[in-house]
């Protein structure tokens, strides 16, 4: 199933691509281009590069480049088509779908969507009118929320009722079991999800609802806490409750902060923090990192990250390491949650985020703050803690940063504590997968693929068996970087003046493998977007790449300067023929036709009609 290729190029048209990225990092313009901080990597000088008139972007630190499509799908984790829907919304393009039928999958999904929109306005009009909602507001006035706030996170109302919102919303069976909304009871009759619960809305990044968090009153039954089940749309794994909200702030701030409770979101709201998101009854795990990492680099938790044992603080590490992203901890006084705090003390909590310490460090303290450093067998044992702590560190300069401190704080001798600490790791640990790491003193690294260490019981493996992940696929580096030169110039040329791509150069001009394949692709795809768009990923990010370089140099002199080069190129190749012929006459003209205007080039300069001659005469020469 694909999207009508007219659409799709009708779509990227219409994007104004300044607008889009202006959504997640600042533009300024410099010359022709817009630059600002890079939106997929943690930068303090802009690096980040956007072609307003051809729609492209590039970024010279991580190499992130190409058109809205490409863009969108990378920041908003999206697959192409989805991509290309979230545009066509913006700019109300209708489009149009390659195969039959082939929209059904995604029309059912928007349809889920639709359902659970629809849920959720009922639910929160029940919690703001219904007598029976008369207990579920006082206890929201009881948490500090106002009308304002209740409509802001369109909180709502579960009446206790067995099919209250089945019937009023007359849904049928597979819409409520897809949606989690509700099921098919034991008596074979359909029966709500949520019943008698204060319900928090779950929406996905694109700010489209796709579950609930449902809290119960103080005096109801069963748990404190109830989710949607994992269903069509909603996955507890890659949930995260406000992204869709944070995000803004998440990149504006480089910096996220997770916590456990949607109301410990909404308490960093209300302490004018916007960039908290809660994960939805589960432990973080990776694709949430994964997802993150899109946005920042800096991930602070502002929930008891050591409670989970060593095992999760060595899943932290190894994630560190796999998604380049850095933990930190929020200290809270007296070990509060977020939303008491923001109610009693705002500021106590925006010091907290202020002075949040990086996850090691924060681990470290609490090893030694357990022990007694007063006598030298507590040191000794308080070294220990920290030290298995320090231990499965995939850094080894950080390593050596914390046995400095370590040996200040518990008077040990760096060395000591360094011998120390290979023991330790080389001590199994009664962990599944300790085979992979026997006999190996090294970095301990659960590493990312490993399914048993990588998600919490229950949750749904996603890790692809190694050699299965997408870097799997394709052969590595078919067109190597452009060489710095005439024909890299004169292929920047072609992006930023397609015309003359097309009539002035010929592939025939080009030496270099890849600049070649660039123009040949340029001329046939008949313009820049298309052929970012059609083109090889390697190609694609060249020429991403050079419609943000700002061009300072004359067409002509560009042309005058790749027709000398192939000129020279051509009469070195000649002159070899020559050598090996046994009628050396047969290439004499050409030769000094070639050296001739090689030198008149040089004299008259790369402007002058000679160049368009010389041009002429290699292309049919070499085509
Ligand atoms: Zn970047």
């Amino acid at each position: 199933m694909g999207i009508v290729d007219e659409d799709v190029a009708r779509v990227r048209e219409s994007t104004d691509m300044v607008a889009l990225v202006s959504q997640y990092t600042q533009l300024r313009r410099v010359g022709q281009r817009w630059v600002g901080l890079c939106p997929f990597h943690a930068e303090k000088s802009p690096s980040f590069s956007v072609n307003a008139t051809e729609g492209l972007y590039h970024c010279f630190g991580c190499k992130a480049s190409g058109d809205a499509i490409t863009f969108v799908r990378e920041i908003e984790h999206l697959d192409f088509v989805d991509a290309v829907e979230h545009l066509a919304a913006k700019a109300s393009i209708s489009l149009r779908y390659t195969e039959r039928g082939g929209g059904e999958e995604r029309k059912r999904r928007e349809h889920l969507h639709e359902v659970l929109e629809r849920a959720l306005e009922w639910y929160h009009e029940r919690l703001r009118s219904a007598p029976d909602a008369a207990r579920a507001r006082s206890y929201l006035r009881s948490r500090g929320f106002d009308s304002e706030e209740v409509a802001r996170y369109r909180i709502g109302w579960a009446p206790e009722g067995w099919d209250e919102l089945t019937r009023a919303l007359r849904l049928g069976r597979k819409d409520l079991e897809d949606t989690g909304l509700g099921m098919l009871n034991r008596r074979n009759r359909l029966q709500d999800f949520f019943r008698g619960r204060v319900l928090f809305p779950i929406h996905d990044e694109r700010g489209r609802p796709i579950g609930f968090g449902g809290r119960r009153l103080p005096d109801g039954e069963g748990p404190k806490y109830q989710n949607s089940r994992d269903n069509v749309l909603y996955h507890k794994s890659r949930a995260l409750y406000g992204l869709d909200r944070a995000k803004a702030e998440v990149v504006s701030e480089n910096e996220v902060i997770i916590c456990e409770g949607y109301t410990d979101v909404i308490g960093f709201d209300r302490a004018g923090i916007h960039r908290a998101v809660a994960t939805c009854g589960t432990a973080l795990t990776e694709d949430h990192v994964r997802m993150l990492s899109r946005f920042t680099r800096r991930i602070l938790l502002a929930y008891d990250a050591d409670e989970a044992g060593q095992s999760a603080a060595e899943r932290t590490y190894a994630w560190e390491k796999a998604h380049d992203v850095g933990f930190w901890v929020v200290d809270l006084p007296g070990g509060a949650d977020p939303d008491e705090l923001a109610a009693e003390d705002p500021a106590a909590l925006a010091a907290a985020v202020e002075s949040a310490r990086p996850f090691v460090e924060f681990r470290v303290q609490r090893a030694l703050a357990s022990g007694d450093l007063d006598n030298p067998e507590g040191r000794a044992r308080a070294a220990t803690a920290a030290l298995e702590v320090i231990a499965p560190h995939h850094d080894d300069l950080v390593v050596d940063q914390y046995l400095m401190s370590l040996a200040d704080s518990t008077r040990i001798d760096v060395d000591r504590l360094r011998e120390r600490l290979v023991d330790i790791r080389r001590q199994p640990t009664p962990e599944p997968n300790e085979h992979a790491r026997s006999g190996d003193p090294g970095p301990r690294d659960p590493g990312p693929t490993d399914p048993v260490i990588d998600h919490a019981p229950g949750d749904p493996g996603t890790s692809l068996p190694p050699g299965s992940g997408p870097e799997a696929s394709g052969a590595p580096g078919v067109f190597a970087p452009m060489p710095h030169g005439a024909e890299r110039e004169a292929i920047r040329l072609a992006v930023n003046r397609p015309d003359l791509a097309a009539t002035a150069m010929g592939p025939e001009l080009f030496e270099d493998p890849t600049c070649r394949a660039a123009l040949e692709l340029l001329v046939s795809t008949g313009s820049l977007a298309e052929a970012v768009a059609q083109g090889p990923p390697e190609l694609a990010e060249e020429l991403s790449r050079l419609s943000v370089e700002d061009v300072v140099v004359e067409p002509t002199d560009v042309l005058g300067r790749l027709a000398t080069e192939a000129a020279r190129v051509e009469l070195a190749e000649l002159e070899r023929a020559a050598r090996a012929s046994e009628d050396p006459l047969e290439y004499s003209s050409a030769i000094s036709y070639l050296k001739v205007t090689i030198e008149e080039v040089r004299r008259h300069g790369a402007g002058s009609e000679i160049v368009w001659e010389l041009v002429d005469w290699l292309r049919s020469s070499r085509a």
